[in-house]
């Protein structure tokens, strides 16, 4: 696959402890595997490719039972592994056991009002949310252990008039990336009410361009995705068809089968 695709999306499980409504995380798995044939999958594609880092994703990859052990494998590999999460799960004992080993975390941030976050579904059942100052601490906590913070804002109908100057100059991520959020489909699901318009993404974009941003239009074909059954998923499709299962076809071989966008790919993480 040449040198260019080597941030591999590991998406761990498809549960979460939050009940976003926009969420295309829904592989309809509710098994997890476990880690020696995620151990297996990883040794398939450092065996099969460049990949520079794998990306910890979910659901909510924190509530993968063997996470801890997972992160040890790979960094015994040395290859560089970062983690994308809702935040609600994380602490200090947590962030200090990435020191080292967890090169980036990514909060994802859509909202700094509670009520806007509830009526996403950024909170649990029992309406446990990650409120303004535990995630202020925890970004900080993440930054004092020299650990890369990223923020992912998914612009949607529901937070689309939001500013968020102060809280990005508060916290000072070393990313901040600005999402425009993807149609997802299947028997069961779709996400198209959240989906806001072309105008008003650019919009939010257009009212924080005086701020270090990415604004990440676009991410078919350009996001290398392994669903929570170690099969890599097309996200060119609506539905993240499956293409091969990574414990059974060699990962060169099944990454020649997607439609990928190269171009796409270099502009998502030239930053
Ligand atoms: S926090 Fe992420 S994985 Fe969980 S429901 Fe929301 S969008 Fe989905």
């Amino acid at each position: 696959m040449g040198n260019k695709a080597s941030i591999i999306n590991l998406h761990l499980l498809d549960a979460c402890n939050y009940r976003c409504g926009h969420c295309f995380a829904h592989f309809n798995m509710p098994k997890v595997l476990p880690l020696e044939q995620w151990k297996r999958v990883i040794d398939n594609i450092i065996a099969n490719s460049d990949v520079k880092r794998f990306n910890l994703a979910g659901g909510e990859p924190l509530l993968y039972p063997e996470i801890d052990n997972l992160i040890r494998y790979i960094a015994s590999k040395h290859i560089e592994t970062s983690i994308i999460t809702n935040g609600l799960l994380l602490n200090e004992n947590r962030i200090n056991f990435f020191s080292g080993m967890v090169s980036m975390v990514g909060i994802s941030i859509d909202s700094l009002n509670d009520e806007t976050l509830r009526r996403i579904g950024r909170c649990t059942y029992k309406d446990e949310l990650l409120n303004h100052s535990h995630c202020v601490s925890i970004c900080k906590s993440i930054k004092t252990h020299d650990i890369k913070l990223k923020i992912n804002t998914l612009v949607s109908t529901l937070n689309k008039n939001e500013d968020f100057h102060s809280f990005i100059k508060e916290v000072q991520p070393d990313r901040w990336k600005i999402l425009k959020m993807k149609h997802f489909e299947n028997a069961q699901y779709n996400n198209k009410i959240f989906i806001p318009n072309n105008y008003d993404y650019e919009s939010f974009v257009a009212r924080h361009s005086d701020m270090p941003l990415i604004a990440e239009r676009e991410m078919k074909n350009a996001y290398i995705m392994v669903d929570a059954w170690g099969n890599l998923v097309d996200t060119g499709t609506e539905n993240n068809a499956i293409v091969a299962s990574l414990l059974e076809i060699d990962f060169a071989e099944s990454f020649s089968r997607l439609n990928f966008n190269y171009d796409v790919y270099n502009q998502r993480y030239v930053a």
